[in-house]
């Protein structure tokens, strides 16, 4: 029996339908899935009319990472996560740039299992100040991270998701109880993209980012450009104008230059077209934009948007200068 398996768990979130299928609720593509098989992600299964998730522990990686490689820029600056991912991904990008992990199908019966213990202690070990579910869509690993942060929270470490927002908002909510205290939501462009590209509604990250700020959870945005996907004008200018109505100016925007990856080919994203992206947003009044993938380039760094300062500068993800006091001032 698979379900003996420590890798494959009952999920919480999930409706019986009248004709034996079940409806998965913890994306919003709401998988209805038939007695037997999986949901879109491939890693729930309904047997017997419950949901099953297929990937509890199974770990693709254990990892410590500085927070800013995420990119949080404004939680925990200069900390470190032990980050964790398992298989697979409820999103078809054909630019992925994690292919080898989230292109791959969970199989339970070659599985190995890490408990969240186990990663706790690892965290501890390295003297991370808190845990991150990221490299492939963190959803994937939804019922373990409600396990690990109630742990995580216990050792007063805290937890992120590096996520494509595409949750539902009773998941949501799930993971803020269990002690989400970061997210960070990759937009991947306007609702024509998410319509064409990747068969999804693109209104569904904004109203979990704009729902995880009010719940007191620290968002970011990030938004990976595209060549001739999500690098246009046009695009950009939509991204910018539903960050500031949705988050506000203070909320923190990356900007990242793709590079080729699994089935898209088109060339690297042109400077140009980032630096495009930045002027704009701190044009139309975004406090906090920044640029991510551009090692050296100056909109890494943190401005004051006071005096002008540079108040954090970086290097690629490392933080190379710090002139901020306690108090939040510049120095
Ligand atoms: S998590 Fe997977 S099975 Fe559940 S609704 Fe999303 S894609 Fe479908």
């Amino acid at each position: 029996m698979l379900t003996n398996k420590p890798t494959v768990r009952r999920s919480p979130l999930h409706a019986k339908l009248e004709d034996g299928r079940v409806e998965c609720r913890i994306c919003e593509r709401r998988c209805k899935i038939p007695e037997d098989e999986r949901g879109y992600c491939r890693t729930r299964v309904n047997w017997g009319g419950e949901l099953y998730t297929l990937t509890y522990g199974d770990l693709s990686a254990v990892e410590s990472r500085p927070i800013e490689i995420k990119p949080f820029f404004h939680f925990w600056p200069g900390s470190t996560a032990i980050t964790i991912s398992t298989w697979s991904c409820n999103f078809p990008c054909p630019w992925c740039q994690n292919w080898h992990i989230s292109k791959t199908i969970p199989n339970p019966e070659t599985a190995s299992y890490t408990p969240p213990e186990y990663v706790i202690s690892k965290a501890i070990e390295h003297g991370d100040e808190g845990t991150c579910v990221s490299f492939n869509e963190p959803l994937m690993l939804f019922e373990y991270s409600l396990d690990l942060f109630k742990k995580a929270r216990e050792k007063r470490l805290y937890n992120t998701y590096v996520s494509n927002g595409y949750m539902t908002t009773e998941a949501l909510e799930l993971l803020t109880k269990a002690g989400l205290d970061g997210l960070k939501i990759d937009v991947k462009g306007d609702p024509e993209v998410y319509r064409k590209v990747l068969n999804a509604d693109g209104t569904v990250p904004w109203r979990n980012a704009e729902y995880a700020l009010k719940r007191g959870i620290h968002v970011e945005i990030v938004c990976l450009l595209v060549t001739g996907i999500s690098d246009s004008e046009e695009v950009i200018d939509w991204i910018i104008e539903e960050h500031l109505k949705r988050l506000g100016p203070e909320t923190p925007i990356h900007f990242t230059r793709y590079y080729p990856a699994y089935r898209y080919g088109e060339p690297p994203t042109k400077i140009e077209k980032l630096e495009y992206a930045y002027e704009r947003a701190r044009k139309e009044g975004v406090l906090f934009p920044y640029l991510g993938n551009v090692a050296g380039h100056p909109y890494e760094n943190t401005y004051c948007p006071g005096c002008g300062k540079a108040v954090i500068k970086r290097y690629g993800y490392s933080v190379v200068k710090y002139k901020i006091t306690k108090d939040k001032r510049c120095k």
